[in-house]
């Protein structure tokens, strides 16, 4: 049994934006130094595609190495079979820290504290355990201040348990290109690395620290590696622009389930807060808030039908939502609605997260990510790893 709203996943364009972002970065590459690698960032269930077949697709395509933002995340990648090593990005002071060497994760470690409790956890399971370190230099959010290095690095450093393997820092405003953030953190990052350099005595340490944002903005902070998220989905974010050729990795269609006439005066769903003022056509569409579409789609959104754009109106309810088919030749029970994706080669017969996120004043990664569970998620592509399963790893095919 399958619902009519479907998310598609191609994983073939995953690839190949995965190869678009490389190819880009290597031949933009200042002359003398190597391209840099890619993290690929699959937190939040991989923005929402699902984790594991998109975890497994990215290191198919060669990425070495993904980010995910806690331990249970990464649990996941490695129970779908992931090799390639995974860094936890999140803060891991109240969690339960075992998973780190059972699952052979790599945290960060971004206080004292959870220096201390990685340490103690290491001691305690007789391993050494490599992390890498972050740096805030600005974000003021997770980090060692990049202005009291000398003060909080000793400690961490002198642990017998813990290997520094890279350090890293995050951009608050890379996606604000009036703001000088970007150039005010890539100085103060510098600057800590210098510091951390004469503290850790030479020790070769990797430094990380691009988001899709400030990849495409600033090739002086891509470093050793870069960690696009949004852009692996085929997304740039706004308002930046981008060169490179990506293609959008999900798609979310369904299907209308009733048509029905309005009469002037008459208002549809909770509230009615459209009303007709001439004779109106509403399909019903079976996708509401409960699958994460927002309700102030409501009079600002739009879907595609019969390759043609029809409004959202009335109020977005938990199951299903309205749209005004008025203008279009007689939409019957049964006919493709594309919520997200295309409908036609017209450019108007596309919508993309971006635009969407646009029309309710949100941002593109809040549309992927919170796509609801109950949306199937329907892959093509990635051929390799479709036999693995249909080999009997698992799930139904
Ligand atoms: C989410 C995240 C990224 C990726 O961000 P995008 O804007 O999606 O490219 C990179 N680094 C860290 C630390 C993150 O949390």
């Amino acid at each position: 049994m399958i619902r009519s709203t479907v998310a598609h996943v191609d994983l073939d364009a995953l690839q190949a934006n995965f190869r678009a972002i490389r190819s880009f970065l290597g031949a933009a590459a200042p002359a003398g130094s190597t391209a840099p690698d890619i993290i690929a960032v699959v937190k939040a269930n991989a923005y929402g595609h699902g984790a594991e077949r998109v975890a497994l697709a990215l290191e198919g395509a060669g990425a070495g190495m993904l980010a995910c933002a806690d331990i249970e995340e990464g649990i996941v990648l490695r129970r779908a079979g992931v090799q390639i090593p995974i860094l936890v990005f999140g803060a891991l002071s109240v969690s339960d820290l075992d998973g780190l060497v059972e699952f052979h994760l790599t945290p960060t470690i971004s206080t004292p504290g959870a220096a201390r409790a990685v340490q103690e956890l290491a001691r305690r399971r007789g391993v050494t355990l490599g992390y890498h370190l972050k740096v805030d230099t600005g974000m003021h959010r997770l980090g060692f201040r990049h202005d009291n290095l000398q003060r909080t690095l000793p400690p961490l450093l002198a642990s017998p348990n813990l290997r520094l393997e890279a350090v890293y820092t995050h951009f608050a405003c890379a996606d604000v290109p009036e703001s000088d953030g970007l150039a005010d953190q890539r100085l103060r990052f510098e600057q800590a690395l210098g510091t951390v350099a004469s503290l850790a005595g030479g020790q070769a340490v990797r430094r990380h620290a691009a988001n899709s944002a400030a990849l495409l903005r600033d090739s002086r902070v891509w470093y050793d590696a870069v960690r696009p998220g949004l852009l692996l989905y085929g997304i740039v974010p706004p308002p930046l622009m981008a060169t490179i050729p990506l293609e959008p990795v999900m798609s979310l269609t369904s299907r209308v389930v009733a048509v029905k006439g309005l009469r002037p005066g008459e208002g549809v769903g909770y509230g009615w807060q459209y009303t007709a003022d001439s004779p109106r056509t509403i399909a019903v569409v079976p996708a509401g808030y409960a699958d994460g579409l927002d309700l102030r789609l409501g009079g600002r959104g739009f879907v595609l039908i019969r390759g043609t754009r029809a409004r959202v109106v009335g109020a977005v309810s938990m199951d299903m939502m309205t749209v005004d088919v008025t203008d279009l030749d007689a939409v019957e029970p049964g006919d493709e609605v594309v919520l997200l994706g295309r409908q036609g080669a017209e450019p108007w017969q596309q919508i993309d997260a971006r635009e969407a996120a646009g029309w309710i004043g949100t941002i593109p990664w809040e549309i992927v990510c919170r796509l609801g569970t109950r949306i199937e998620r329907r892959y093509t592509g990635d051929v390799r790893e479709a036999a693995g399963r249909a080999a009997g790893r698992r799930g139904p095919a």
